[in-house]
């Protein structure tokens, strides 16, 4: 099976945006690609988010729902709370489309929610505790933190609570099937498959509605299995698991602080052990900024306040209808019960200033002002990318000032070799780049004087006071054509003139080829032919008559000879 989260190689642009964007540097750029590194991905799935060509990807799992579906005697679906962020439709609408796929039940996580929250309550801490309801966040602490996993709280998440109680109620060969808007719980399914049998996004969800031709809004309600209380309803925001946890008792004497977005989770706990005081201290942490309603599978068109005002309304609806009854019992201690693994962490090697100094060098950073820090390569700073260049993570290329810099090099050293006059203007005819040969043909300057300072010296002075005409210039520039090809006569110099555009309405190039001694010898060739046709046609007509029609073949044969050489090579009128 596939990861949770993999790239789509042919698609992908190599902007480098997705190794800027994740959080923890998950991503290595080989053979100019950008490749997820699934031992160091926490699958929050921001890299699939920011991807502006759709390269990024999760896994499709839609056809393994509905195979399950067509397979399993009994089929069971979980809903996460956020669906109502999502869809526009009532509770009782949604029940029914999901049964109208063909599940036997269908219920909402929240109900597995609550059921953590009261483990949670009868099991708090003393110390410190970090919440355990986003799988991003576990792999987070497992991964990067492994000094702080055995704080986790030794609780399984809402959604294997409720997809245990499932199994619970309906025997262990029900299939279930969890709907979110997360891709870490992908993962989190892929590693749980006692409990969950395929894990779906909502739009996925909302792609199997649409196959089945289903109305969300015209279908007939029926009912959920159960509803969840105000609290587990809250679960999908941001500080929802705290307003639950504290719904049904005051945990006076602990702090509980909710906060999300990977990057402010992991400044926290960068320096949790200097905050720690005596007091308990309960810390809810989501992956997504805002919590799961801003999930990598949400409708991102939608604003937070609005999403946020629809879990809050529909969480203090049933706060006042009161819960519907579940068919389904809470599961024991020891099922919800889940072992945290310390044995996770990624080995994050940390290079000397001196190996980080060799490495920019190497990488052509010599100087202080090549240092750009820029963030183009998708690092933060240059010495962050040179060491993610020595662990094989980057590679060369992706400097973009680098790159540039030796394209820069290369195109000089070319315009300095080359045995053509080149000059570069811009828009205003002013000159951006010449070579020697230029100087030679057009400037007042003895050859032997032009050096490196009278070239660098020409730039920005205007073309015209060099060239006899610009006008073939301007024409380029102003018409569709990408290219002129003219001849020129300039001090005694017969010049094959080529004119292309490097950029339309900002730089041109022109080519000055002296053709003087091919021209000349091309020339005198003509007029030796053309001599030795006059002398001969006399004679030649005198036997025409002898020879009839031939005469007249020859001179043709002749004169379409000279007239081949005239324009082929050499240097004819511009074409
Ligand atoms: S964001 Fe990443 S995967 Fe997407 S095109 Fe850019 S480099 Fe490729
Ligand atoms: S899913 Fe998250 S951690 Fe993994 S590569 Fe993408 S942005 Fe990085
Ligand atoms: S905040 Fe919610 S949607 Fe985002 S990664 Fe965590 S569980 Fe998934």
């Amino acid at each position: 099976m596939k990861p949770a989260i993999y790239t789509e190689q042919a698609a992908c642009q190599d902007c480098y945006k997705c190794v800027r964007e994740c959080p923890v540097k998950a991503i290595e750029v080989k053979d100019g690609h950008a490749v997820v590194v699934q031992d160091l991905c926490l699958y929050c799935g921001h890299c699939v988010t920011v991807c502006p060509v759709g390269a990024k990807r999760m896994r499709e799992d839609l056809p393994r729902a509905k195979l399950l579906l067509a397979r399993r005697e009994s089929c069971h679906i979980s809903i996460a709370p956020s669906w109502v962020s999502e869809f526009a439709c009532s509770p009782g609408q949604m029940a029914a489309a999901l049964l109208a796929l063909g599940f036997r039940s269908a219920g909402e996580t929240s109900i597995g929610a609550e059921v953590v929250s009261s483990a949670i309550r009868r099991s708090f801490s003393s110390s410190l505790s970090l919440s355990t309801a986003c799988p991003a966040v576990t792999e987070l602490v497992e991964k990067y933190y492994p000094r702080l996993a055995s704080h986790l709280s030794p609780w399984k998440s809402p959604m294997l609570a409720h997809a245990l109680m499932l199994k619970q109620r309906y025997g262990d060969k029900a299939g279930i099937v969890f709907a979110g808007p997360c891709i870490a719980k992908k993962q989190e399914g892929d590693k749980h498959e006692e409990c969950v049998d395929v894990v779906l996004t909502f739009d996925e969800l909302r792609r199997w509605f649409d196959d089945a031709g289903i109305d969300l809004r015209s279908i007939e309600p029926a009912s959920f299995d159960g509803m969840a209380s105000r609290g587990g309803s809250l679960y999908p925001v941001d500080g929802g698991m705290i307003a639950s946890i504290k719904e049904k008792a005051q945990i006076i004497d602990a702090t509980m602080i909710s906060l999300s977005g990977t990057e402010s989770i992991m400044r926290s706990l960068d320096d949790l052990g200097e905050q720690a005081s005596g007091r308990p201290l309960f810390l809810e942490f989501l992956a997504c900024k805002g919590g799961c309603i801003n999930g990598p599978a949400t409708d991102k068109k939608r604003s937070l306040v609005s999403k946020r005002l629809r879990v809050i309304e529909t969480a203090a609806r049933r706060s006042e209808e009161g819960e519907a009854a579940s068919s389904l019992a809470p599961v024991g201690d020891e099922k919800l019960s889940k072992r945290w693994q310390a044995d996770r962490g990624v080995d994050r090697r940390h290079f000397s200033s001196e190996e980080i100094e060799s490495a920019l060098i190497r990488l052509g950073k010599e100087r202080k002002e090549d240092r750009l820090n820029c963030g183009g390569c998708g690092y933060h700073t240059c010495a962050d990318f040179a060491a993610a260049w020595i662990e094989g993570k980057a590679e060369k290329a992706m400097c973009v000032a680098s790159m540039r810099r030796i394209a820069q090099k290369k195109m000089n050293a070319i315009i300095k070799a080359i045995p053509l006059g080149v000059v570069i203007v811009d828009d205003e005819m002013n000159v951006v780049e010449c070579n020697r040969k230029f100087l030679e043909f057009f400037s007042d300057f003895p050859p032997e004087e032009i050096d490196e300072v009278i070239i660098d010296n020409m730039v920005g002075r205007p073309a015209a006071r060099f060239l006899p005409e610009t006008e073939g210039i301007r024409r380029i520039q102003g018409g569709e054509r990408e290219l002129v090809e003219k001849r020129l006569e300039y001090r005694g110099r017969i010049m094959k003139v080529l004119i292309f555009i490097i950029e339309r309405d900002r730089f041109t190039g022109v080519l000055f080829e002296d053709v003087t001694s091919l021209t000349k010898r091309r020339d005198t060739v003509i007029k030796n032919a053309e001599a030795v046709i006059a002398k001969n046609l006399a004679t030649v007509q005198q036997i025409a008559g002898l020879l009839g029609e031939s005469a007249a073949e020859t001179e043709i044969i002749l004169s379409s000879l000279i007239d081949v050489f005239k324009s082929s090579g050499g240097g004819g009128e511009g074409r």
